[in-house]
């Protein structure tokens, strides 16, 4: 089998997503995750994983408590089933019942009878924002809290509060969800995404949903790449996969971190700390070709588990993407993070643009032109077209691109970047060269070459 055969082969990956399906069904899976209450460990992110398992066959791994992972410890698991303070007429003036961001997450138990003054410093709120509840967590540090709307906070009465958390924190397990959707090659692209926030709906379930739907799906598709999804308790989860899969970790040639890709906004790329990786070029080739601003920055060692894989001992070629930046949208971290601040048509565009990424992953060879010594005579081999048109002359274009900068040395990618062309476009060139034996793709890192001839 030839390699344009085997291009040939291979479906488009974007080809035929029903975008606006897929995006109300995304949707909809993060209204039915929106009410659990998830944290780092416990049954709130079992549940998750058990309701991704309905579309994805994915494995759960339960890591037991104290664990030695790196420089870390896996923590002990927590769980809760209830919270409140309970004014002195036994009303419930702060309920876990009708928000879960009430808690502060990982809370050790509590059960007692205070003044509000005594009650006021474990009381967290936002007072630019008075009717939302922030979110807050205190993993690696014993705490308890509540948080609420600043507005409510102001309502308070002095009185008698009875407080009571009813949670508990123990050795346990640290529990994730991965899948292997196989293809060829045994050179893996990583789709990470932490799955530990409570009812917030861009941060994270967006980036929960967008993961399962791209597994969905890859499954069953001609792929030359593995592609490996994680669902993890951020953080501590990509530390913990990472210590325990050290070897396994050498096989990622590309990932993305995946997360606040269903609000409106445009897209946000943070670029692996390698910062020219194939993932940062293919993703702002993708970006760059649609019709809506996106901004690319650079690494820095603050966000989300791309640090894990970034950091000096892997530096693996992970970028994270995202639509609106974390911390940089008001309703960021809040309970204003709801079902309404994520859009359909928004997960559903996110979903077509990572793949349309992996389709140039998929596709990205380096070839080398066959007959070097001035342009090859296109016409007597038919491959100049009688009649005009854009896209004839698109094509056109694109073979003359791919015949002179196919020295061996650039990739289509680095001819659809220097070309200004669609990588789509710099592809069908390419297969069009091979077909009539102008090119002949070169050997690439061992291994990859096998798989893809
Ligand atoms: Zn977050």
């Amino acid at each position: 089998m030839t390699a344009s055969t085997a291009s040939a082969e291979r479906a488009p990956l974007p080809a035929g997503l029903d975008t606006a399906a897929a995006g109300a069904a995304m949707h909809a899976l993060i209204g039915e995750l929106y009410p659990i209450c998830r944290s780092i460990t416990g049954d709130g992110f079992r549940q998750t994983l058990a309701r991704l398992k309905q579309e994805i066959p994915l494995e759960v791994h339960e890591v037991p408590s104290g664990t030695a992972v790196f420089d870390w410890t896996v923590p002990r698991e927590w769980n809760i089933r209830d919270a409140y303070v309970k004014n002195s007429r036994g009303e419930r003036v702060i309920d876990f019942r009708r928000h879960n961001l009430h808690v502060l997450n990982y809370s050790v138990p509590v059960h007692s009878r205070m003044s509000l003054a005594q009650l006021r410093p474990h009381l967290h709120t936002l007072p630019g924002h008075p009717d939302w509840i922030p979110y807050r967590t205190s993993y690696y540090r014993e705490a308890w809290g509540f948080c609420l709307a600043h507005r409510d906070l102001e309502q308070l009465p002095e009185d008698e509060y009875e407080v009571r958390i009813d949670s508990t924190l123990q050795d346990g397990h640290l529990s994730y969800g991965e899948f292997l959707v196989k293809g060829a090659s045994s050179q893996e692209v990583l789709v990470s995404c932490h799955a530990c926030h409570p009812s917030l709906c861009n941060d994270n379930l967006s980036g929960l949903a967008v993961a399962a739907f791209l597994a969905k799906r890859l499954q069953g598709q001609p792929l030359h790449y593995s592609y490996r999804f994680l669902f993890i308790p951020g953080t501590i989860g990509s530390i913990t996969w990472l210590s325990l899969n050290e070897e396994r970790a050498r096989n990622i040639a590309h990932g993305l971190v995946l997360t606040c890709l269903g609000d409106r906004g445009g897209f946000n790329y943070k670029k692996s700390r390698r910062g020219d990786a194939e993932i940062d070029v293919a993703v702002a080739h993708v970006l760059g070709h649609a019709d809506r601003p996106f901004a690319c920055v650079d690494f820095s060692p603050y966000g989300y588990d791309e640090r894990q894989y970034c950091s000096p001992g892997f530096n693996l070629a992970v970028g994270c993407l995202m639509r609106s930046q974390h911390g940089q949208f008001p309703e960021y971290h809040t309970s204003a993070d709801n079902l309404d601040f994520v859009d359909a048509a928004a997960l559903g565009d996110s979903l077509a643009k990572i793949l349309e990424v992996f389709e140039v992953l998929e596709h990205n060879r380096t070839y080398l032109n066959l007959n070097p010594k001035c342009e090859p005579q296109l016409g007597k081999r038919g491959l100049y077209a009688v009649t005009g048109g854009t896209n004839i002359k698109q094509r056109e274009l694109a073979m003359l691109w791919v015949l002179n900068l196919s020295d061996g040395s650039a990739s289509l990618l680095d001819v659809a970047c220097r070309s200004g062309l669609p990588f789509a476009a710099v592809r069908e060139a390419a297969d069009l060269l091979l077909r009539h034996d102008l090119l002949a793709p070169v050997p690439q890192r061992g291994a990859i070459a096998v798989g893809r001839s």
